[in-house]
């Protein structure tokens, strides 16, 4: 049972001392503190209304006979109270049906018989005491219903929450079906534990997996990106913190051709800082890549082709050594270089002895022979850093950087030796040897190219005059 917590309070609405003085003792037995109102000193609407007190008793005797607003405030007070009332009347003015009309819960009748008093004043209290109860089980069931009201409109209000957002993520999910479909490029989503959750068709395309051979599965089981488990794998950058990861790979599809595709990786977020996965997509760039290596092919060939056409201009054909005109370019070079650095600087001019003799004897053809093998051997007895070149029809020079008269008077006289032990077959019986004059000379400070030149041309004359296959350098 609720206990409803009020003070016992009575109030006593009369102006009759007797009434009063009987009433107050019983109801003080019964535990009632008691206050008495005298009217009309207050107005007794105002202290009908305010009196929160759950036991109200009115002396009708006490008020005006036949006051039609006493009977209307009272009337008025009656059909919305929560207490317990006891109207008194013992006035034979008062018309019975009219009294009664007010339903109180107790009738006294004046003058009061005590004994009788005592009997009502306890069914009154048992009657506060139940209404009191009734009050509180009211006010909670008040305040369940309350309660409950709420609760139903908030889950109203959560219901028509949760239809609308099934509405949008139905959208969503038919917008991202739509995308995925129709979008040109690869898409891959993937969640955090590796799983690739969704993959459009555009994907077999371009890598030869179909889209459901993806799906489902981990990540790393296709390869698609072909770095898994390497620091370069987009999944662990993007899990690691970057927020956009881009990487070129190749694969070799079942046709035996090669797909170049860009990896683009995001991650893939709700509202929150949390990693859900990531949002990969693959563009096809085999074109882009085979337009690139073509591209660089052509720029190779062309570039040997310059390379060739370069060596053609400087190098000659018969003999493979460099050409007259390579010569005057490397000349001036080396004559600068000889000059700046103050480091010596030789040449050697030789030319073929008796060739004449050997075209008229066993043909040009053969005297061709003869003359590219002698620059062989001029290639192979020169030492590296010195350049070889054909200076005319059967005369070759040589440079030698850095080198004095005395080390080049050395590198001609090796050079003489060997062509000279060279033998060319003409045929079983019969051999060519030729024999070579050198002239050797060291640059000197001043002279140009042409008078340096010149000079080893005078040292190679001197050794035809006195007799041919030698060397003639400068004076050491
Ligand atoms: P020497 O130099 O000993 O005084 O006598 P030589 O017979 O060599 O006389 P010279 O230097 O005047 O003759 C050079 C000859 O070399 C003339 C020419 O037919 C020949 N000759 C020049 N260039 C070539 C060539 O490319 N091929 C061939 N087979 N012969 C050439
Ligand atoms: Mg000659
Ligand atoms: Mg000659």
């Amino acid at each position: 049972m609720i206990k409803y917590e009020q003070e016992k309070l009575a109030v006593v609405i009369t102006n009759d001392s007797d009434f009063r003085e009987l009433l107050t003792p019983g109801l003080g037995e019964l535990g009632y503190r008691v206050t008495v109102e005298e009217y009309p000193s207050g107005a007794l609407s105002e202290s009908l209304d305010k009196k929160s007190a759950p036991l109200i008793i009115i002396d009708l005797d006490s008020f005006i006979k036949a006051d039609s607003e006493l009977f209307r405030i009272i009337q008025e007070f009656f059909t919305r109270r929560h207490q317990t009332v006891i109207l008194a009347y013992g006035n034979e003015d008062h018309q019975f049906e009219k009294v009664s009309a007010f339903k109180p819960d107790f009738f006294l009748i004046k003058p009061l018989n005590p004994q009788l008093l005592r009997i009502q004043l306890l069914a009154a209290d048992k009657h506060r005491l139940e209404l009191s109860e009734l009050i509180a089980t009211q006010k909670k069931v008040t305040s369940y219903g309350r309660e409950l009201s709420l609760m139903e409109q908030q889950y109203e209000e959560a219901f028509s929450r949760a239809n609308a957002l099934t509405v949008t993520s139905e959208i969503s999910r038919l917008e991202l079906d739509q995308i995925f479909k129709t979008v040109a490029g690869c898409i891959i989503l993937i969640d955090k534990d590796n799983n690739v959750i969704r993959a459009n068709d555009a994907v077999s395309k371009l890598t030869g997996l179909m889209s459901s051979e993806i799906q489902g599965k981990k990540c790393f089981e296709s390869s698609l990106c072909g770095c898994c488990h390497t620091s370069e794998c987009p999944f662990s950058r993007i899990k690691g913190g970057e927020t956009r990861v881009e990487i070129e790979v190749q694969k070799a599809l079942s046709n035996g051709e090669i797909a170049y595709y860009v990896i683009t990786a995001t991650p893939l977020r709700t509202f929150g800082p949390e990693f859900m996965g990531i949002v990969t997509s693959l563009t096809d760039i085999t074109e882009r890549v085979k337009a690139e290596r073509s591209l660089m092919e052509t720029k190779e060939a062309l570039r040997i082709s310059e390379e060739k056409y370069r060596q053609l201009s400087i190098v000659d054909d018969l003999t493979g050594l460099f050409n007259k005109r390579h010569l005057n370019v490397q000349l001036e070079v080396e004559i600068l270089r000889a000059l700046r650095h103050g480091r010596p600087l030789s040449l050697l001019l030789m030319d073929i002895d008796n060739f004449k003799h050997i075209n008229d004897t066993f043909g040009h053809s053969q005297g061709d022979q003869v003359l590219a093998g002698l620059a062989k051997m001029v290639m192979i007895c020169k030492r590296k850093s010195d350049m070889a070149f054909r200076y005319g029809g059967e005369e070759l020079v040589v440079i030698l950087p850095e080198t004095s008269i005395g080390e080049s008077a050395n590198v001609a006289e090796r050079i003489r030796r060997s062509c000279a032990s060279l033998t060319f077959p003409v045929n079983s019986s019969e051999r060519i040897i030729v024999t070579l004059s050198i002239g050797a000379t060291q640059y000197v400070s001043g002279e140009d190219q042409h008078d340096f030149v010149t000079r080893a041309d005078q040292h190679m004359y001197c050794a035809k005059k006195d007799g041919k296959n030698r060397v003639v350098c400068d004076v050491i």
